[in-house]
Parts: structure tokens; C-alpha cells; sequence
């Protein structure tokens, strides 16, 4: 059996050492004489569990003391309407940044909730570009400002942290977390759903100072209540235990790795060579910003469409797999996560090549 190159999206590839080791455990674990799945989510073994990923992703991440890590269901999506239930906090109005598509989708329910009001957007030059900083229109009177450090379908990353002008700061890190060291104290909340960096689908973190909890809106429901999660230790129900536990193992795979600094090297030379050969070649294209290229997802074309499908096959048959651009922008997009190993960034620069040098 050969595993595959793949450069989905997400769900997108995991470590293969963390496979493994949940298939080593999973009829077995720790001597329990059952899988992680059978067990109740408050037994000693299971609690130990959670309690090790929380840790892990603490240390990986230097979140500070007054910070509250959750562990969620109902994905990033899930968040983008608990968001402004917890921290309207008496306001009316929020503040958005419009990068793309997740930027998007983060806004329309949003607008359930408040008057949205949009700070900055980049819709003009078709989300490929992030606007001026000195360009944005904040309100003083939103109760915070959320903005997409990494939109997965256009391929634009943030690489530094937004002024949010004393505005509690809220950012969808779905698709970059612990890619690279964040400082987590310039935030008052960080979210991610798990299935792009940190594990399978079915899971989110949600990272929240404990200053901004307690004035959630009347009605909203308990298990997106942060403060009552944070009170239950996000066990206010049966969280998705096994999903949490192959969190907790990818979380300890990084630490192996050396770490997010260690892993933010990694992602830079990964990037650098795939950004290299599109850039190097009139045959390939993105349309992205340098300034603001995603290290995570890079989308890229031909000009010639009609070779797209020859492309998508035969990059197939070499074991790279996925490559196809999202269905609202086409093209192609390269998924190049933690867990994509250099070899195969590698090997897809070389596919590519070989397959302009034939096609192009
Ligand atoms: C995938 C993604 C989401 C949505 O995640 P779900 O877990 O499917 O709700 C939100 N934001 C970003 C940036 C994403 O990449």
C-alpha cells in the first residue's frame, strides 16, 4: 500500500506517524483493553486526554494564563454565530475585515446578530490583494474587529497583525494555525475548526481572554455559550472525544517537530519553492499579492484550460492527488499544511515541470 501525496483542502492530510500511532492504540489504549471511542468522556483515562492537548496546545502556542482554550463541535461555522452571541456584549455593531470567500461567509451570519460594518474589503481586485492598512474605516463603538488571517480558497494570508485601534480583536485562523508562532496576547479570541491544520473534521478551538466572557446574548444556546463551556471544561456535553484525541496526537507530533518556530521554517521553504516554480515559468500563474501569498494554500493556473484535466490526471498517477482549484475560482490549488512533508512539495514541483516541459 503507498500513501498518496495529498494536497486537499481539508479535511486535509495528517502526519503518518500520527496515523499510526491512533491505529497502534485504537483497539487498545494505554492498557484500558478499549479504544478512545468506547470510553465515557469522564473516566480518569479520557480526561487525561483532553487535559494533555490542552496543555500541548497551551505550550505550542505560549497562550497566556488569562486565556480560556475550548474544544468545540460545529466546526469554524459554527463560530462565526457564536462569535458575535458572546461578544456583542450590549453592542449593536462589529467590524469585519472582507478578504474572500471565508471572510464572506464569516460576515453573512454575523448579520443575524449586528449591524455589520465593513472595515476594509478586497472584493475589487477579486480578493487578491489585502487593502492598505491605512485604508480601513473602524467604528469605535463595534464591539470587535474580526478579520481571516489565511483565506484557504484565494490563497491571501496576513503575515502580520492587524491595528485594531484598541477594538477586541477576533481572527478565523482555520486554515493557518499552528503553522507558525502567533503572540496570542494581541487578541481577544482566535478560532480554528481542526480538519486544515490540527486534525480531523468535527472539532474547533476557540482561544478566548476570560475578560470578554459572561455577556452572552439571552437565547443563545448553552453549547455555544463560551463562559458555560469554559466552565465544563468544554465537556458541557459529550464533546467529539475521539476527534479531540487525534488533535491531541497531531498536537504531540509538533512538539516533536521542534515546535511552531521549527514548523514556521518548514512552511517558509515549502512555500518559497512551490511560489518559485509558478513565478519561474510562463506557463503557471497566481494572481496573489506577494506581499500577501498564503504559505498554506497556493492557488495557481494555466492559461491553456483545456489541459487542466490532462494536468489532474496525471499528476494523479504520480501519487499527487487534489489539486484541483475550488469549485467557485478553478485552476488549481496546492493544500501545503504542517503535515505535507517537503518531498512532496518536491515532487509536485517536479510534476510540474516536467509537465510544462511536455505541454507548454
Ligand atoms: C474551512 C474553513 C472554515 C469552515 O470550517 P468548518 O469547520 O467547515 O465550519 C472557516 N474558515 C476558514 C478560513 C476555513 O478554511
Amino acid at each position: 500500500m503507498a500513501r498518496v501525496y495529498n494536497f486537499s483542502a481539508g479535511p486535509s492530510t495528517l502526519p503518518t506517524a500520527v496515523l499510526e500511532k491512533a491505529r497502534d492504540e485504537l483497539l487498545d489504549w494505554g492498557g484500558t483493553g478499549m479504544s478512545v471511542m468506547e470510553m465515557s468522556h469522564r473516566s480518569k483515562a479520557y480526561v487525561g486526554i483532553a487535559e494533555q492537548a490542552e496543555a500541548d496546545f497551551r505550550a505550542l502556542l505560549a497562550v497566556p494564563a488569562d486565556y480560556k482554550v475550548l474544544f468545540l463541535p460545529g466546526g469554524a461555522t459554527g463560530q462565526f454565530a457564536a462569535i458575535p452571541m458572546n461578544l456583542l456584549r450590549g453592542k449593536t455593531k462589529t467590524c469585519y475585515v472582507n478578504t474572500g470567500i471565508w471572510s464572506e461567509k464569516a460576515i453573512a451570519e454575523a448579520k443575524l446578530y449586528s449591524e455589520v460594518l465593513i472595515a476594509a474589503s478586497s472584493k475589487d481586485n477579486q480578493h487578491t490583494a489585502i487593502p492598505a492598512r491605512a485604508d480601513w474605516k473602524l467604528d469605535a463603538e463595534a464591539a470587535y474587529l474580526h478579520y481571516t488571517s489565511n483565506e484557504t480558497i484565494g490563497g491571501v494570508e496576513f503575515h502580520s497583525v492587524p491595528d485594531s485601534e484598541g477594538l477586541p480583536l477576533v481572527c478565523d485562523m482555520s486554515s493557518d494555525i499552528l503553522s507558525r508562532p502567533v503572540d496570542v496576547a494581541q487578541y481577544a479570541l482566535i478560532y480554528a475548526g481542526a480538519q486544515k491544520n490540527m486534525g480531523p473534521a468535527g472539532i474547533a478551538i476557540v482561544v478566548v481572554r476570560e475578560d470578554v466572557l459572561g455577556q452572552t446574548l439571552p437565547f443563545t444556546p448553552s453549547i455555544f455559550d463560551y463562559k458555560k463551556q469554559a466552565e465544563n471544561g468544554s465537556m458541557l456535553n459529550t464533546p467529539p472525544t475521539y476527534n479531540w484525541y487525534l488533535l491531541g496526537l497531531v498536537l504531540e507530533w509538533l512538539k516533536e517537530q521542534g515546535g511552531l518556530a521549527a514548523i514556521e521554517a518548514l512552511n517558509t521553504r515549502k512555500a518559497d519553492k512551490l511560489y518559485a516554480a509558478i513565478d519561474n515559468s510562463p506557463f503557471y500563474s497566481n494572481p496573489v499579492d506577494p506581499a500577501c501569498r498564503s504559505r498554506m494554500n497556493v492557488p495557481f493556473r494555466i492559461a491553456n484550460t483545456d489541459l487542466e484535466k490532462t494536468f489532474l490526471a496525471e499528476a494523479k498517477a504520480a501519487g499527487l492527488v487534489n489539486l484541483e482549484g475550488h469549485r467557485s475560482v478553478g485552476g488549481f490549488r496546492a493544500s501545503i499544511y504542517n503535515a505535507m512533508p517537503e518531498a512532496g512539495v518536491d515532487a509536485l514541483v517536479d510534476f510540474m515541470a516536467g509537465f510544462e516541459k511536455q505541454h507548454g
